[in-house]
């Protein structure tokens, strides 16, 4: 699609929008046109959604249809992701979820990973030359002067940033030969110096592993995985022709064998505007730069300071490509243009990230597909996910290994991480604070998890509930009631109210926590409802209830199936499946007869018979994730995830040992107050102005009760003063005589 004239006026929804407009947003966007929209407005509508390019909340419409497609952009995989990581990814799981399963669209969601990159290379290189000088401090005593020189050089070199590549390089190969001739081929084959290496193999082989490594932790969270993954590595020839193409049209020139974004040329241009996403791109030059890369050239290279990098020509110590421009490699921001053109086309519906994405690196993708295509308008919805703040992680480097995202699943599972995120409004920034162990060995938690932990806990009881109630009532049987009264109209229009306000928060800016807030309340009427009307319930209602919560949350990517395809597996018919299942039960279950046998053929007291019982209760069962609550009419079971059953208990028994520290440490700071208010009584009120503290140095004379009469400088005391004085006497004096009678003595008259 493109955009209207510059002159033009487009008025829709109420939105006016172009470049002539007084009201304008800050940048010219132009709302998408579509044939499905005009067709049928009030069915395609989407929810409104907060657009970077007009920072304003505006409806969604897909360019086409029902089709959306999407691109984010992915990670640069040079070391492991961090809980900002998961947010951000989360955020967009969920995003995606709800548009494709609440809102019906047809999403094509798109993912790249940034494989070539100046801090993949830098890693590669530091990584290679660690290891080398590792295999060196092998050889020990076999090691010669050389090699032990060398091998200090290079570390030397690695301490201060491993800069420049190309040295560092020529360094590690000298390294590598003399440890081959100092091990006399006696290298084991494992060892760093006993293979060849080089960068255009070595970047890819470290990018491999941490792209694994990130996957992993998405599978992990429950993020459904991309439909396409564009990979830079891969891409090369295609950026190399997205490139002459911009070259073509004016946009950009080859300077010393790179190629630089003409942004003076662009910004001239009739139909282009450069900073729509920023009004003040062309304020900052340094932060402007900052996709250019730690391994960046000279900046004289350049028409203009704020040209940015298309294709770089590759220093020494860099992988390499041939180009038209001579031997180099693409850019950041080239990348992103270049696949999700490729997948996506001339137009997209909606490009992605965090904040931090938003400049340079989205302006200037923008900027160079428009060049590309020029066209007006090559994205339709900018979205940007909140920053995650992380208290202290400045501080304390050692920080970083405890919040990276297998770090905090060990903490907490994928659900409750997930929980937190929805609680925190997707595009809202987010502070998280590690709590520290108290004994300063790491991290033990975050702070912000009780309420994500509560509100789980809520529907993980309601869910246990439901299904014990229908368990007992069964979903549906002739036998029952099924007329409802005034319970039933009150828990579904509980329902009706929960369904439109989970619908207007999800149309807000798919508004996370104020759907979590519907679904409360209409988990809390469920509660309430269950609790009325015990077993004559009408199960039909509940199911429904149930199913709508399970359907909300499923499409927050909460209640999570494994993604399988095809009809499900039925454990049932196989009866290895069965066993396999019902094993564990059985071994408890059978042991629980002889236990009980024993103790009734030994005569056993009642006391250990239930102690059995509750062994079973509290240690068996909970093992096998199963959670039994005690109650009128027979126990309640709840089957939980083990794992996370175990943490539950242990985070319960720490809970009330913190409890019983705190009752403890309460208990004797009223034991000290108690010691010290009798110490205080014991004082005869005639003494207490020379005695205590309070009273210390402010005084010079003092009548026969003892209560003073003149200041510290010889002055009498003022009317007031005394009164004051004569009633803290008389109060003492009730303490006192308390304090004698406690002791059993008789009060001594004066
Ligand atoms: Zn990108």
């Amino acid at each position: 699609m493109s955009g209207p004239s510059s002159d033009e006026l487009v008025v829709r929804d109420g939105y006016f929008f172009g470049r002539s407009c007084a009201c304008a947003p800050p940048t010219p966007w132009w709302r998408p046109e579509t044939k499905c929209a005009s067709d049928d407005e009030t069915l395609r509508r989407g929810p409104r959604l907060l657009n970077t390019f007009t920072k304003t909340k505006v409806p969604f419409v897909p360019l086409s249809g029902n089709s959306v497609g999407w691109y984010i952009c992915g990670p640069t995989v040079y070391d492991s992701a961090h809980v900002g990581h998961a947010r951000n990814y989360v955020n967009f799981d969920v995003l995606r979820r709800v548009m494709s399963e609440y809102f019906g669209y047809d999403v094509r969601f798109v993912m790249n990973v940034t494989d070539i990159d100046d801090k993949i290379i830098m890693r590669a290189h530091t990584r290679r030359a660690q290891d080398v000088v590792e295999s060196a401090r092998r050889l020990g005593a076999k090691a010669s002067a050389e090699t032990i020189a060398a091998a200090a050089e290079t570390e030397t070199l690695l301490a201060e940033g491993g800069k420049p590549l190309g040295k560092l390089d020529e360094l590690t190969r000298g390294l590598v030969e003399r440890v081959r001739v100092d091990a006399k081929g006696a290298l084991a084959s494992d060892d760093a110096c006993a293979r060849d290496w080089k960068i255009q193999d070595g970047y890819l082989e470290l990018a491999r592993e941490f792209e694994a490594e990130f996957m992993e932790d998405m599978k992990s969270l429950g993020i459904a995985r991309p439909d396409a993954l564009t990979r830079v590595s891969e891409y090369v020839d295609k950026v190399i022709l997205y490139i002459q193409v911009i070259i073509n049209k004016g946009f950009a020139y080859e300077s010393n064998n790179s190629v630089y974004f003409d942004v003076k040329a662009f910004e001239e241009a009739e139909n282009h505007k450069y900073g729509k996403l920023n009004k003040n791109a062309m304020a900052n030059v340094e932060e402007a730069m900052d996709g250019e890369g730690a391994l960046a050239a000279e900046k004289s290279e350049k028409r203009s300071e704020f040209d940015f990098v298309l294709w770089k020509a590759s220093k020494s110590g860099e992988p390499s490509w041939s180009s038209p421009w001579g031997m180099g490699r693409p850019g950041w921001h080239i990348e992103c243009s270049a696949m999700c053109s490729d997948v996506l086309g001339k137009s997209v519906d909606i490009n992605g990230g965090g904040i931090d994405l938003n400049f340079p690196h989205h302006e200037n993708q923008l900027a160079q597909s428009e060049a590309h295509y020029d066209i007006e308008q090559w994205v339709n919805f900018f979205i940007h996910t909140g920053h995650l703040h992380i208290d202290g992680l400045k501080m304390s480097k050692s920080l970083k290994n405890f919040i990276t995202i297998r770090a905090a699943l060990k903490m907490y599972s994928a659900r409750q991480i997930r929980f937190l995120f929805l609680l925190n409004q997707w595009c809202d920034p987010m502070e998280l604070t590690p709590v520290a162990a108290a004994d300063g060995s790491g991290v033990t938690g975050f702070k912000q998890m009780e309420m994500a932990l509560n509100i789980e806990k809520q529907f993980t009881e309601f869910f246990h509930s439901v299904k014990g109630s229908l368990r007992e009532s069964g979903s549906y049987v002739v036998q029952k009631d099924q007329m409802w009264d005034g319970h039933e109209r009150n828990l579904s229009d509980a329902l009706d109210t929960a369904q439109a306000a989970v619908h207007e928060a999800l149309m807000d800016n798919i508004n996370t926590p104020n759907t979590l807030l519907a679904l409360q309340d209409l988990v809390k009427a469920t509660n309430q409802y269950l609790s009325m009307t015990l077993t004559d319930t009408r199960p039909l209602l509940v199911e429904r209830v149930a199913k709508y919560v399970t359907k909300i949350l499923s499409c927050l990517g909460v209640c999570l199936d494994v993604e399988s395809i095809g009809f499900p597996e039925s454990t049932e018919g196989s009866s290895e499946g069965r066993e396999q299942v019902l094993s564990p039960f059985l071994d408890l279950i059978t042991k629980f007869r002889d236990d009980i046998r024993k103790l009734a053929q030994d005569g056993a007291s009642k006391q250990d018979i239930l102690a059995a019982c509750d062994a079973v209760r509290d240690v068996s069962l909970p093992e096998l994730g199963v959670k039994v609550d005690d109650r009128e009419g027979g126990a309640l079971w709840k089957l939980y995830d083990a794992e996370e059953l175990k943490k539950e208990i242990a985070r319960e028994r720490e809970a009330k040992e913190e409890k019983e520290r705190a009752k403890a440490a309460a208990k004797d700071e009223a034991a000290r107050k108690a010691a010290e208010k009798e110490a205080k009584a014991k004082v005869p009120p005639s003494e207490m102005f020379k005695t205590f503290e309070e009273y210390a140095g402010l005084y010079s004379k003092f009548g026969d009760d003892g209560v003073p009469t003149h200041d510290a400088e010889g002055e009498p005391l003022q009317k007031s003063a005394l009164k004051k004085l004569a009633k803290a006497r008389g109060m003492q004096e009730k303490a006192h005589d308390q304090y004698l009678a406690k002791q059993g003595i008789e009060k001594l008259s004066v």
